[in-house]
């Protein structure tokens, strides 16, 4: 069997198993999780997030020297985070109207009086960009802080081009220690199925159908702004810019998507994401590698749909009513969480304290969506994967257009 079947099987039978032993033998579950499912999932988590650091490091230097002039990495950089701007406001936007219509939050009687929350700081958004050039790029490799990790590595890429043959050791031991990286991948990704049965069963199996049922609308109106948001933002994207089929870029890049699935972080899926990216789909190493990392950590619109429904769900629970200026502070708030959202499990949910707040909504309010948290936050991470790798998709179609161009031009 193909690998992207095997992860599919496992996140079903993962599913089926984890909810069998929720309903009838949850003594049994107690048991199985912390010796079974658990360290399943574990041992998959940590050899993925193994690979994080120098992946994103190695390959942005690469990506960096590879598109060789300046001229062109602002280029893309530039089509690359008008990219993820738009579509994220787009994308919140889905969220926003597909709520207004359903009411999510008029569809039961949620117990707003006892909602409790901890708001944890969620860190302002003017430092984290304030903050993307490393002070110590050491401290930022061993804090996992993508964003300084992913600067210091283009000024080094930079760097490489501009002393050109003078570096040439220095860029052929990262593109070798690049080659050692993807090897380990694809080995890690041999492990992929039963880690992800792991995470899934130990997932399922703790968060149980009850919880699921009383929060089904809302649940409902997440996973149909997920899906409408993929199949048209996307699929359109997909389509109009890089005439390809939407079709051919799912299908091939469903092993990247089960996988975020069952990890629930971008950051942690990235190397199997860029993988898939340039294997599957064909985009050139350069702009994966450029493009990818930055998308896994500014780039959620999965993230972005859910703090769009969620901020619609708990004002309509607390009958609270958003003017259209309101709606629009929702936007703008929404785009600045999910980009200084973390590619980390669940923290979506504590940026969506900073977009409640931003309107006066009830912060407590979230502690209505807590509990079924956990198995949309698989959902969206997989939609803020496929953004990147989309957008990937886009830039490479058109860098290729523009080489054809200068070409002519210079023919
Ligand atoms: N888990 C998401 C991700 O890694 C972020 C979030 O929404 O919590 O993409």
């Amino acid at each position: 069997m193909k690998l992207t079947g095997k992860i599919i099987t496992a996140l079903i039978l993962g599913a089926v198993v984890g909810l069998a032993l929720n309903l009838f033998a949850p003594d049994v579950f107690k048991v199985l999780d912390p010796y079974f499912f658990t360290p399943l999932g574990k041992i998959f988590l940590n050899l993925i997030s193994m690979l994080v650091v120098p992946i994103v490091f190695l390959s942005i230097v690469l990506g960096s020297a590879g598109l060789g002039d300046p001229k062109k990495l602002g280029r893309i950089g530039l089509k690359t985070i008008t990219f993820f701007l738009i579509t994220t406001a787009i994308a919140i936007v889905i969220g926003l109207s597909l709520s207004a219509i359903v009411q999510p939050g008029e569809a039961g009687n949620f117990d707003t009086q006892n909602a409790e929350f901890e708001t944890e700081e969620a860190p302002p958004v003017g430092e984290t960009l304030l903050n993307i050039i490393p002070k110590n790029p050491l401290d930022a490799m061993t804090q996992g802080n993508m964003l300084q990790i992913i600067a210091f590595a283009i000024f080094i890429g930079l760097a490489l081009t501009a002393l050109g043959d003078k570096t040439k050791g220095i860029l052929n031991l990262v593109e070798q220690g690049n080659e050692i990286m993807m090897y380990l991948v694809g080995l890690v990704m041999k492990f992929a199925p039963y880690g992800t049965f792991g995470l899934i069963a130990s997932a399922i199996g703790n968060q149980g159908f009850s919880a699921i049922k009383a929060m089904s609308a809302y649940m409902i109106v997440v996973l149909a702004a997920l899906v409408i948001h993929a199949a048209i933002t996307y699929g359109g994207a997909i389509m109009l810019l890089a005439k390809k089929s939407p079709i051919w870029f799912f299908k091939n890049f469903a092993p990247a998507m089960s996988v975020a699935f069952s990890t629930s972080s971008s950051n942690a899926t990235l190397p199997i994401s860029m993988e898939v990216a340039q294997k599957r789909l064909k985009v050139p190493e350069p702009i994966s590698s450029f493009v990818q990392p930055l998308g896994a950590t500014i780039n959620m619109d999965g993230t972005a749909i859910m703090q769009g429904v969620a901020t619609m769900f708990i004002a309509q629970a607390y009958g609270i009513d958003l003017s259209i200026s309101e709606l629009a502070t929702v936007v703008l708030t929404a785009v600045l969480a999910s980009i200084g959202t973390a590619g980390v499990p669940g923290v979506g949910l504590i940026m969506l304290a900073m977009v409640l707040s931003s309107v006066g909504l009830p912060v407590e309010g979230v502690g209505l969506i807590l509990g079924i948290d956990r198995i949309l936050d698989m959902a969206r991470t997989s939609i803020n994967i496929s953004g990147d790798a989309a957008c990937a998709v886009i830039v490479a179609e058109g860098e290729k257009k523009q080489t054809i161009k200068e070409q002519r031009a210079g023919a």
